[in-house]
């Protein structure tokens, strides 16, 4: 790939002040795909700053007209669109991902564009009744200036479900894509000035986590911190924040179940059982990885989830045969192989494991080929820690009671997948399931229009939807004594 990248200040394309750079590689042959500037807290600072002029200037602030602002928005939407196939390209050249599920996260972060800029001229504020002699009227402002951390499984998905609900509420932001995967941020920002933004209302300091993240947590001039990542990081990140008293919302790590009731429409529930722990090579948040199948149909479900398995074809996301890419990176392929190990010292009965592509070109890529083990407990590490790639843990449970048990036995509470034709039953899983979100019928659906967050572990906060935006406005009660 030609050309090395610059990151995005105040409206200016830039190096870091220090000049470092970092590299970029390209998953599915391990080479160098460019390098962009390793950014660092003097480069924080310059962005904080150029967010906190454009903030209080009111340039990008709720002062904008809400017209204006839905504007560019949807002026944002059409831009990603016109380029949809270029960024789709660059970001399975980033990250390692099919290009059709590529295709799709770039049409979703149009669209999340499109809703936001929706909102910002309906959203209205509230009078309550306080008596004849007072109107109570509650108005919601603009956060101020956020800082908006994303990790490298959805680059442009996870940018975009944050930094669209920000401007539309009428905040300026610096995004810091995750190290691995900083392309797509940074052509989102060329996005945004081309729409019309104006300099500094989103600024983009490409950096690692304790280089360029951990100075964004600690800014002074920082008012609310959304950060997605690991479990680990969002517990430092919440620290951080909490101490100076900043806004925090965390979409963290999860292990969510996915429960197979034998009455369920068995092709329908094995296919999505699958997708639910394989699309995406795994490296997905909700991933339905603690696979629980009713004993009555264990033996045939595990001969079918085989099946399916070994019918995914690994290679590049590029190459239109591709049903799994590589992992993001040398370093999550090796996290991988080492829970592969694990589960087998453990005591996990491998009952499929694949084949990693063929041919020169990939032998250098990050390919972990999908593993599905049986566990014998859940007590196990490997159905209780998040692996975040292609590897299923199978378990059989006997009843509703065992199932909602045994789902329920985790530290996280992101997603839930039930399949069952027998309502009560569905519902009654649906509802004792502690987690964010459950898929009756169905696995990993996550529509803009609707909410995303998790119970426990899995984060604080929600995302999307109506409580996506108002994570980004800070509610005034304004009291008007007509005495
Ligand atoms: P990570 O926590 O290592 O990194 C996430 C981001 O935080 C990156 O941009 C990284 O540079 C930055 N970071 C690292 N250390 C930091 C620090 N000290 N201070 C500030 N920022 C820092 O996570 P990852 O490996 O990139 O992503 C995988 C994780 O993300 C998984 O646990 C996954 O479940 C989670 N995830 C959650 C959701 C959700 O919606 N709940 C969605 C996608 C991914």
């Amino acid at each position: 790939m030609s050309g090395e990248r610059l990151m995005f200040v105040g409206g200016e394309w830039t190096e870091a002040r220090d000049g470092a750079r970092m590299p970029v590689f390209e998953p599915a042959t391990g080479t160098t795909l460019t390098s962009v500037p390793a950014g660092g807290a003097a480069d924080v600072d310059r962005a904080v700053t150029a967010a906190r002029h454009c903030f209080d200037e009111n340039r990008w602030s709720g002062e904008v007209p809400p017209r204006r602002r839905a504007a560019v928005l949807n002026r944002m939407a059409e831009g990603i669109r016109a380029r949809a196939g270029e960024l789709a390209r660059l970001e399975v050249r980033d990250s390692g991902k099919p290009l059709s599920n590529a295709l799709a996260e770039v049409e979703e972060a149009a669209f999340i564009f499109e809703y936001y800029a929706g909102w910002v001229t309906k959203l209205a504020g509230e009078v309550t009744p306080v008596g004849p002699e007072a109107i109570n009227m509650i108005v919601h402002e603009p956060v101020g200036v956020c800082g908006l951390i994303v990790p490298w499984n959805f680059p442009l998905l996870m940018a975009a479900q944050k930094v669209a609900p920000a401007l539309a509420a009428g905040c300026t932001a610096v995004l810091k894509p995750a190290e691995d995967t900083p392309l797509s941020a940074l052509e989102l920002a060329a996005v945004a000035a081309a729409a019309g933004l104006p300099a500094g209302a989103l600024n983009v300091v490409t950096g690692t986590g304790p280089g360029a993240g951990a100075p964004l947590v600690e800014h002074p001039g920082i008012d609310k911190i959304s950060f997605t990542g690991s479990r680990e990081v969002g517990a430092m990140v919440a620290a951080g924040a909490g101490a100076a008293l900043k806004r925090v919302t965390l979409e963290l790590g999860g292990k969510s179940p996915n429960v197979l009731f034998a009455d369920a429409s068995f092709d329908e529930a094995v296919a999505g059982t699958c997708r639910g722990v394989f699309d995406n090579q795994g490296e997905v948040c909700s991933a339905g990885t603690r696979v629980l199948i009713q004993r009555d149909v264990f033996d045939a479900a595990l001969a079918a989830i085989t099946e399916r398995a070994s019918a995914i074809r690994l290679g590049d996301g590029l190459d239109p045969l591709t049903t799994m890419g590589p992992l993001v990176s040398a370093r999550q392929r090796d996290r991988v192989n080492r829970y592969i190990e694990i589960g087998e010292r453990e005591g996990a009965r491998v009952v499929y494991a694949g084949t990693p592509p063929i041919g020169d070109r990939l032998a250098g890529g990050y390919f972990v080929p999908p593993v599905v083990f049986h566990a014998p407990s859940q007590r196990l590490r490997i159905a209780q820690e998040e692996i975040f790639g292609p590897v299923m843990t199978v378990l059989p449970f006997d009843d509703a009671e065992e199932a909602i048990r045994l789902a329920n036995d985790t530290a996280f509470g992101l997603g839930a997948a039930v399949w069952t034709n027998d309502v009560r039953q569905g519902l009654r899983v649906a509802k004792a399931v502690r987690a964010g979100v459950v898929w009756l019928n169905d696995t990993q659906a996550a529509p803009t229009e609707g909410i995303w967050g998790g119970f426990k572990a899995s984060g604080i906060g929600r995302e999307l939807g109506r409580q996506g935006l108002e994570a980004y406005l800070e509610p005034k009660q304004i009291y008007i004594n007509l005495t």
